[in-house]
C-alpha cells in the first residue's frame, strides 16, 4: 500500500508547532488553490460559465473563502452565518447559493438581502418564501430535485427516496408552472444525491439526468431553465491507494453529455454549477497533534493532545483518516488504538492501526481534516476547539483562528467567577 506523503518536512512542522502549540489544524494554500485552478480548467469548456459554489460548512473560515473568491468561487451557504462569512469577504448576489432544508424565515430574508440565488427544498416553501419576503418571489429561483428511486443512492447520503431534501419528479412540473404563474423571470435546477463519492462516472449520470429533466421542463411548460446545479459529493482518497476522482475526464463527459442533450433542445448556453466542499479542501488540511501518553493494556493504545473537539469524523461515521509520525517513518509499526482524551470510549481517530511506532512528546499527522474537521468539532468535556493555520510554504504560517480559551467556553455562562 503507498503511504500518504506530507508536504511539509518534520522541521517546518515543529517550528510551527513551537509558535502555535498543539493542536491545531494545517491547510497547504497553493495546495488548495492549485486544485480549485484544476477544478475551473476541468470546466472551463461549459460555454455559459462554470461556477463552483464552494460548500461553506464544510470549513467556514473567512481566510480559506477569500483564497477561493480569488479562485473564482462562490459560497454554498445553509444558515445566516454562513451567509453572513460569505458577506464579510466579499461573496455577494448570484454568487452565493442558499441551499437548506428545514428553513426559518429569517434565513430566507438574509440571503435574499445578500441576493443570493434561493435554492427551494419543497414546493410549500414556495409560498413561505413568498410570505417570508413581504409578498414578492425573487426574480431568479431554484428547485432541489430528489430522483427518488430514478436514481441509486451512494452509501454515504442513502437511497434518495429516504432523503429529506427536495421535490419529487412530479413537483418540479408543478412547481415551476406556479412560479411562472406568479411571475418568477428567471430558473434554475439543483441536485445533490451523493457525498465522498470517488466513481466519476455518477456525477456524468447526476449531469445527464439534469440535462433530460430541463430539456423536459423547456418543452412542457416553455420555462426555460439557465442555470444548472449538480451538487457536490466529490469524493476523496481517504485511504493510501484510493483515486482521487478525475476532474478532467468528468468534465469531458459532461461536455458530451451537454452537446448531446442541451444544444440540440435549443437550451445552450446553459451555466453549469456544482457546490463541493469535500473535494476543494478536505485533502489539503492535516490535524497535527503531540503524542502525550502510551499504554499496554488489553490492546495498545496511543493518546493525543486533540480528541473529537478536533475531528469528529472517525469517531461519528467510523471514517478512515491516515496517520503519519513524520519522525518515526520507516521504522518499526505496530498496531494501536489512536485515541483523544474525552470520557467516551469511541473519542478514537482509529482502531486497530498499524503505524509507525511513535514516542511520547512525537508529532502526530491525521490527513484530510480539511472538510468536516475543524468544523464539526464540539465542546463536550469542556474540551477546546484548536487553532487554525494556513500554511505558505517553508516555515511561514498565518494563524487564521486562534484556539478557544476557557474564557471562550464560560462565556454564555454568566456565572459570576467563571471566567476562564
Ligand atoms: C454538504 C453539502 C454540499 C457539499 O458536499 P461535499 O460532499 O462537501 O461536496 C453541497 N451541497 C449541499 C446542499 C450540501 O448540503
Amino acid at each position: 500500500m503507498p503511504a500518504k506523503t506530507l508536504p511539509f518536512t518534520l522541521g517546518q512542522l515543529e517550528s510551527i508547532a513551537a509558535k502555535v502549540g498543539t493542536p491545531f489544524h494545517l491547510y497547504d494554500e497553493a495546495a488548495l488553490r492549485a486544485n480549485a485552478r484544476a477544478f475551473n480548467q476541468a470546466f472551463a469548456w461549459v460555454p455559459g460559465g462554470f461556477k463552483n459554489f464552494y460548500a461553506v460548512k464544510a470549513l467556514p473560515n473567512p481566510h480559506i473563502l477569500a483564497a477561493l473568491k480569488q479562485e473564482g468561487f462562490g459560497g454554498d451557504c445553509s444558515s445566516i452565518a454562513e451567509l453572513q462569512l460569505c458577506e464579510a469577504v466579499g461573496i455577494r448576489g448570484e454568487d452565493i447559493v442558499f441551499t437548506s432544508n428545514d428553513t426559518p424565515a429569517e434565513e430566507f430574508q438574509k440571503a435574499h438581502a445578500l441576493g443570493a440565488l434561493i435554492n427551494l427544498d419543497d414546493i410549500s416553501h414556495i409560498e413561505f418564501l413568498e410570505r417570508a419576503l413581504g409578498g414578492k418571489l425573487p426574480e431568479f429561483l431554484c428547485f432541489r430535485y430528489n430522483p427518488g428511486p430514478l436514481k441509486a443512492g451512494n452509501a454515504i447520503i442513502g437511497k434518495p427516496e429516504e432523503a429529506k431534501y427536495g421535490f419529487t419528479r412530479d413537483q418540479i412540473f408543478e412547481g415551476y408552472r406556479l412560479l411562472r404563474d406568479k411571475g418568477v423571470k428567471r430558473f434554475a435546477l439543483h441536485t445533490m444525491v451523493a457525498s465522498n463519492e470517488l466513481n466519476p462516472d455518477y456525477f456524468v449520470e447526476t449531469a445527464q439526468m439534469l440535462f433530460d429533466l430541463a430539456v423536459e421542463v423547456f418543452q412542457k411548460l416553455g420555462v426555460r431553465i439557465e442555470l444548472l446545479n449538480l451538487g457536490g459529493g466529490i469524493g476523496i482518497p481517504y485511504r493510501p491507494g484510493q483515486q482521487a476522482v478525475d476532474l478532467a475526464h468528468v468534465g469531458n463527459a459532461i461536455k458530451a453529455a451537454y452537446e448531446r442533450t442541451l444544444v440540440p433542445a435549443g437550451l445552450a448556453p446553459m451555466r453549469i454549477t456544482m457546490e463541493c466542499g469535500r473535494m476543494v479542501t478536505g485533502p489539503y488540511g492535516y490535524l497535527v497533534s503531540r503524542v502525550l501518553h502510551k499504554k499496554a493494556t488489553y490492546k495498545d493504545y496511543v493518546g493525543l493532545d486533540s480528541c473529537m473537539a478536533n475531528l469528529m469524523r472517525p469517531a461519528l461515521y467510523g471514517s478512515y483518516h491516515h496517520i503519519t509520525v513524520p519522525a518515526r517513518e520507516g521504522g518499526p509499526r505496530k498496531v494501536y488504538d489512536v485515541t483523544g482524551s474525552l470520557c467516551e470510549n469511541n473519542d478514537k481517530f482509529a482502531i486497530d492501526r498499524e503505524i509507525a511506532v511513535p514516542a511520547i512528546g512525537d508529532l502526530v499527522v491525521i490527513h484530510d481534516t480539511g472538510a468536516h474537521g475543524h468544523a464539526m468539532g464540539f465542546n463536550y468535556n469542556g474540551k477546546l476547539r484548536s487553532a487554525e493555520v494556513l500554511w505558505q510554504g517553508g516555515t511561514n504560517c498565518r494563524v487564521i483562528r486562534r484556539a478557544e480559551t476557557l474564557a471562550d467556553h464560560f462565556a454564555t455562562l454568566e456565572y459570576p467567577g467563571l471566567v476562564g
